[in-house]
Order: structure tokens, then C-alpha cells, then sequence
């Protein structure tokens, strides 16, 4: 009888272990690639991941082989609804693309599955389906970005300068981020105005998914110059090992290294690889360049003994950016005060352009585009403003703090706001309909003046 009971206790026990180790590698198995993530993963990835991962994991037990579609099995079931209800808010966030791609993963999990293919259907269509956009078009601009603040900020005379008219790459990131939340997609200068049949220039009409709002990015004097080499910039725009565009920077230990975090350009392209929505037809940004100290970050200036070494060199380069989406401008020659002080004269100011498509158009090519150095503007019927039309340059681009564009008879004129250390401190409501300045503005930089 004793015997007996305690054969039943001991049964109990081990019952009892039984139940308990199930259930803990149930809980695990749901939760373990939510651990896995890294914590730096923005919030929609992180639960990307997840759904996939437990989607894979159901899989890969035997039982999945008796319930295709999931709907017996627990885990399974969970994988499901994830993938689901995370397409569901990306369709919500105008997130078309990105939620296709998911549920294009999710279908190899559940190819039977009803309810995704008809929620896939959806955002597909969504995606195809344009209508016309009628708010406002935001013209957005930028410097090179401060890499290493530590380098950039360091109380010297030129702190004051960047600390005004630079962002950093921490600033840009979280900048990108947050407009692509809002549901801002990148769309092409070259394709906001047109000369029309009757030789009139008016404004292209855009069509974007429903719900997107149109977002231009320019950059301006991507040169690299000289005086900031040792102040925590990237110095060159070059390729990586795998081909794509990175940048090249002096770390400050001294080490030379090719970063992909080094500038807006691989920021940028290695942004929309991940989160292809914020670009509309693989729309990227405009590029202003000088001429006086090369572009890019090469020498290709005449007065340079090696320029033709250095035209070679970028060249690549440049066939590149076209490849992923970049446009060039002219951001003049020289970079002269007179623009901004109004006293260029005609004279140098045709020098100027004629420099600017000797040794910078004969590399980046023809362009329509004038980003005017200072954002200097001249009268319609100024000789220097019918200059520049008469040489091509049909779309010219400002400085101002509204988004906002004018259209005349034979030239558009764009204004362009620029998301730097000085509007975020001093003008932060310009950019409330773009991103939260306080969840941006970098606490490396130093107080303002
Ligand atoms: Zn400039």
C-alpha cells in the first residue's frame, strides 16, 4: 500500500516536471528572437524580426507539417496574427512597400493563408494606386554632416560656423527616421518643373500613394574642403569593397576608415535600401557642388597639378550616384561673398559659370538646376538672373523658411529650408511638421550664442 503511494507521488512529480519544462520552451520559443534584437533596431524592424522569427521557428517543428495554415498550433497561430497586425499598422503609416515586403514573407510561411494574401492584395494596390498631391512641397538642405563632434566642437574659431550651419550624423539619422514615420517619401527636383509646350515653365503635378507627402533633399557643397579636414568630417566620397557608395574618414585615433555612417549619401541610399517607402521611383536628393576645390572630395580643380588623376578617380564616383538616384546643381564656381553681398558683377559672374561647366559640368553633366551660394537671389529682369536662365539653369533654388516655390515665365525659383544647428535652436516650429526638434537637436553640440 506504502509502495503503492508513493509510486503515485513520484509519478506526480515527474508529471509536474513534464508540464513545467513544455510550457517554459513554449514561452521561450515565442519569445527568444525578440531578445536576439540588438536594441538599436528602430521599433517597426524589431517587431519584423520578431513575427518572422517565430513564424520560422513554428516551421521548423514537426507539428507545422500537420497545420499548414497554422490555426491549430499555438505558436504557430501567434507567428501569424504578428505578421498581420505589424502589415496592418504599416499600411496605416503609408508604409505600402514595406508591408508588402513582410507579407511576401509571411506567404512563404502561410502560403494558403487567406487573409494575407487579400491584406498583400491591399498594399500592392495601395502602392500602385496615385493620386494627385495637392499641400505643401518641402524642400529640405543640408551640409556635410559632423561625423565626430569632438572633433568638430573643440572651442576653436570655427566652432561657432558648424555649430550654425551643420547637423550631425546622429541629428540626420533620427531626422530621416522620424519624417519617413510621418509618411514623407523623397521625390525628384528634376521632376517638380517643366517647361511646358508653349515654352512656359510651370509646376509638374505629383503623383504619390495615398496618404505620402512629398519630401526634396538637397546637399551643398559636398566638396570636402580643405579647412575642414581635421575637424570630424568625412574627407572623400569613395566605394566600398562590396561596390556601393561609402565615405572615407579619419577616425580621431588617427585611423583612416570606410564608413558607411559618414555622410548623407550612404546614409541616405543605405536608409531606403531598409525602408524602400521613403523614396518614391528610387528618388534620392540634388547634390550642389563648387568647383574651386574639386567635388567629392577630389582635386578635380585645373589649378590642381594631378586633376586629371583625380577626374579619373571620381568618375566612378559619380556614375554611381546617378545609378542610385542622385541629381547634380550648380552651387557656383567660386562660392564668392560678392553673391551674398549682391556686388557680382556680370563679368565674374559669367567666369564663374563658365568654370563651373568646364571642370564640374564636364564630369557630373549637363543640369537645369542653380543652388544659388548664400542662397543669394537676384531681380527677375537683373542682367545676372537673365544670365543664368540663358545658360540652362531654368530651376533656381534659394534659402527661405516657408516650403514654398515660384513660378515665372521662364525659370522656377524653390525655396529651401535648411536642418541645421541654427534653425533647430532658433526656429524650431519651422520643422514641427517634419520631425520633433527636441527628440533630434544633438546634446554633443555646444550652447548658442
Ligand atoms: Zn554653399
Amino acid at each position: 500500500m506504502c509502495k503503492k503511494i508513493n509510486f503515485i507521488l513520484v509519478l506526480g512529480v515527474i508529471s509536474i516536471i513534464v508540464i513545467i519544462t513544455a510550457v517554459s520552451l513554449l514561452f521561450f520559443t515565442t519569445l527568444m528572437p525578440a531578445a536576439e534584437s540588438d536594441g538599436t533596431t528602430p521599433v517597426a524592424q524589431t517587431s519584423i524580426t520578431k513575427a518572422a522569427g517565430t513564424g520560422h521557428l513554428a516551421q521548423n517543428s514537426p507539428e507545422s507539417n500537420s497545420a499548414p495554415n497554422g490555426k491549430s498550433n499555438p505558436a504557430k497561430e501567434t507567428a501569424r496574427k504578428a505578421f498581420i497586425s505589424e502589415a496592418e499598422i504599416l499600411i496605416k503609416d503609408t508604409h505600402y512597400i514595406k508591408a508588402s515586403l513582410l507579407l511576401g514573407k509571411a506567404l512563404m510561411d502561410f502560403p494558403e493563408d487567406k487573409e494575407i494574401s487579400v491584406l498583400n492584395d491591399k498594399a500592392e494596390n495601395l502602392e500602385k494606386q496615385l493620386i494627385i498631391y495637392k499641400g505643401k512641397i518641402y524642400h529640405v538642405f543640408f551640409h556635410s554632416l559632423i561625423v565626430y563632434p569632438e572633433l568638430c566642437f573643440t572651442g576653436d574659431s570655427m566652432e561657432q560656423g558648424y555649430n550654425d550651419w551643420m547637423t550631425t550624423v546622429r541629428e540626420f539619422k533620427l531626422m530621416i527616421q522620424e519624417m519617413y514615420e510621418r509618411g514623407y517619401t523623397l521625390v525628384d527636383l528634376r521632376d517638380l518643373f517643366k517647361i511646358d509646350a508653349s515654352g512656359k515653365m510651370v509646376r509638374q503635378d505629383i503623383y504619390l500613394p495615398e496618404g505620402q507627402k512629398p519630401l526634396v533633399i538637397s546637399v551643398d557643397d559636398m566638396s570636402y574642403y580643405k579647412y575642414m579636414e581635421k575637424d570630424g568630417f568625412a574627407k572623400k566620397l569613395v566605394l566600398d569593397k562590396a561596390g556601393k557608395l561609402a565615405s572615407l574618414i579619419n577616425t580621431p585615433r588617427g585611423d583612416e576608415i570606410i564608413s558607411k555612417d559618414g555622410d548623407v549619401v550612404p546614409i541616405l541610399n543605405n536608409f531606403i535600401e531598409e525602408y524602400p517607402d521613403f523614396s518614391f521611383k528610387g528618388a534620392k536628393g540634388t547634390l550642389a557642388l563648387t568647383g574651386y576645390e574639386g567635388i567629392l572630395g577630389y582635386r578635380t580643380n585645373h589649378n590642381n597639378p594631378d586633376w586629371q588623376k583625380e577626374r579619373d578617380a571620381v568618375v566612378p564616383i559619380v556614375d554611381k550616384l546617378k545609378e542610385t538616384g542622385w541629381a547634380f546643381a550648380s552651387h557656383s564656381y567660386t562660392h564668392r561673398r560678392t553673391f551674398s553681398e549682391g556686388t557680382i558683377t556680370l563679368d565674374y559672374l559669367k567666369y564663374d559659370t563658365d568654370k563651373w561647366m568646364n571642370e564640374v559640368g564636364s564630369i557630373v553633366g549637363t543640369t537645369n538646376i542653380y543652388i544659388a551660394p548664400f542662397g543669394a537671389t537676384f531681380r527677375q529682369n537683373d542682367a545676372r538672373q537673365r544670365y543664368i536662365v540663358s545658360r540652362g539653369f531654368n530651376v533656381y533654388c534659394g534659402v527661405g523658411p516657408q516650403p514654398s516655390y515660384i513660378l515665372y515665365k521662364d525659370n522656377a525659383y524653390m525655396e529651401r529650408l535648411d536642418l541645421d544647428g541654427y534653425k533647430m535652436f532658433h526656429m524650431p516650429e519651422l520643422m514641427k511638421d517634419l520631425f520633433d526638434v527636441d527628440k533630434v537637436f544633438d546634446p554633443a553640440r555646444p550652447g548658442f550664442k
